[in-house]
């Protein structure tokens, strides 16, 4: 019998919890190396914060539960050879051989203020995850003025959530260019006309400060958010083999079929691929799911040595939906505006946190 091809998939977010269910197919051996106990849907988290007794809702309690037939090592990527990756874990460090290997480590905020909205490294059980999201929930609910600094989509998200649940509290968002900026200008309007009309909220656009410096007096609050510095999870890629396919810390791929440059048996999706996530043409856990299953019959090609399909034009659509706390939103798919209620009632009511928990777990 021949040997069964050894595929590694570094990061159990979105990207990879969707790719290594998918990979349940005979002649491969999938091993998934993550370092939380649990598997989170990132978008819900921000909900979290006003509504900490929602805290467990985007978050699927057990990896292993989520991906039975692969085999779950627990632990963070802290390098990686063309043959093997090396995890340090609770177990100490173990290394993972493999034939194929896949890349979705995603990214996280790097201010501290924010760095736990995206699973953070001090909370690997599920239950210190509820914990440590309720905690920054009630810093939050202690604070009477709230200022947020980045315009892009987080922070006009998590603005919006505050504004809606603690209409009491002053809030100001922050922007060294335009709010919402990078959005389709139809959907930057419709997101702008929300937020002006919200009288809690001060918009301060054009407005350049940074994490190095004490902020303005007017903008000095009780609690400062950072939602700048997208950092990709990529730190254990350098000085490797695959270093030189990094370029700002992002991976470079061929974008049809997701290979990841100058090399023949590693592949990259997700946030850490570029041309990065808050650039247009932007990338999110949609195309990221969707990425994932045809990823999905690319690396069953690549195990079978057979030529690999370019990812095609649906996986390849671009958009962004945006809640503007739960009963408002806006948003595009490619260049096509949505009417601001079917986003209200595709995301903003829940986040896609049912949804998306119960595709981890199905
Ligand atoms: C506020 C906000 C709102 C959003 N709203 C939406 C939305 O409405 N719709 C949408 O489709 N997308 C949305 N997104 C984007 C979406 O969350 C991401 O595009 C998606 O999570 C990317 O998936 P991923 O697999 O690349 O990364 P992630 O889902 O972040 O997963 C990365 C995984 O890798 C793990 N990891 C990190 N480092 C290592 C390492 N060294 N070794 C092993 N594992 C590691 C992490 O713990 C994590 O489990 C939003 C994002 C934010 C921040």
């Amino acid at each position: 019998m021949p040997k069964a091809t050894r595929v590694v998939i570094v990061g159990g977010g979105v990207g990879g919890i969707t790719l290594a269910k998918k990979l349940n197919t005979a002649g491969l051996t999938v091993t998934l190396i993550t370092p939380t106990e649990y598997v989170e849907w990132a978008p819900g988290v921000l909900r979290s914060l006003v509504k900490p007794a929602e805290a467990d809702r985007p978050m699927a309690p057990s990896v292993t539960a989520c991906v039975k037939h692969a085999t779950v090592v627990r632990g963070k990527a802290t390098s990686v050879s063309s043959t093997e990756v090396v995890v340090a874990g609770p177990e100490g460090h173990v290394s993972c051989s493999y034939d194929i290997l896949v890349i979705a480590t995603g990214g996280r905020y790097a201010h501290s203020s924010t760095s736990c909205f995206k699973s953070p490294d001090n909370a690997m059980l599920f239950q210190e995850r509820v914990t440590q999201v309720q905690a920054k929930a009630a810093e939050l609910a202690a604070a009477n003025s709230v200022t947020i600094v980045g315009g892009g989509v987080a922070g006009i998200e998590l603005a919006c959530e505050i504004c809606e649940n603690f209409p009491q509290k002053k809030v100001t968002l922050v922007s060294k260019g335009e709010i919402g900026g990078m959005l389709h200008p139809k959907v930057k309007k419709q997101v702008v006309a929300k937020l002006t009309k919200t009288p809690s909220l001060t918009l301060r656009a054009n407005t350049l400060v940074s994490p190095d410096a004490e902020l303005p007096a007017d903008l000095q609050a009780d609690q400062v958010y950072w939602t700048t510095g997208f950092t990709p999870n990529t730190e254990f890629l350098q000085g490797g083999p695959f270093a030189a396919a990094l370029e700002r810390g992002l991976v470079k791929v061929d974008r049809s079929t997701l290979v990841v440059d100058g090399t023949t048996n590693v592949f990259a999706i997700g946030d850490i691929i570029t041309p990065g996530l808050m650039e247009a043409p932007f990338n999110s856990g949609y195309v990221t799911q969707q990425e994932s299953l045809k990823l999905a019959k690319n690396v069953v090609a690549m195990a079978e040595g057979k030529p690999l399909k370019p990812m095609g034009k649906a996986a390849m659509k671009r958009g962004a939906l945006i809640s503007l706390g739960s009963t408002s939103g806006a948003g595009h798919f490619d260049n096509t505006v949505l009417p601001q209620c079917i986003v209200t009632a595709m995301k903003s009511k829940d986040l896609f946190r049912k949804k998306s928990v119960k595709a981890f777990q199905s």
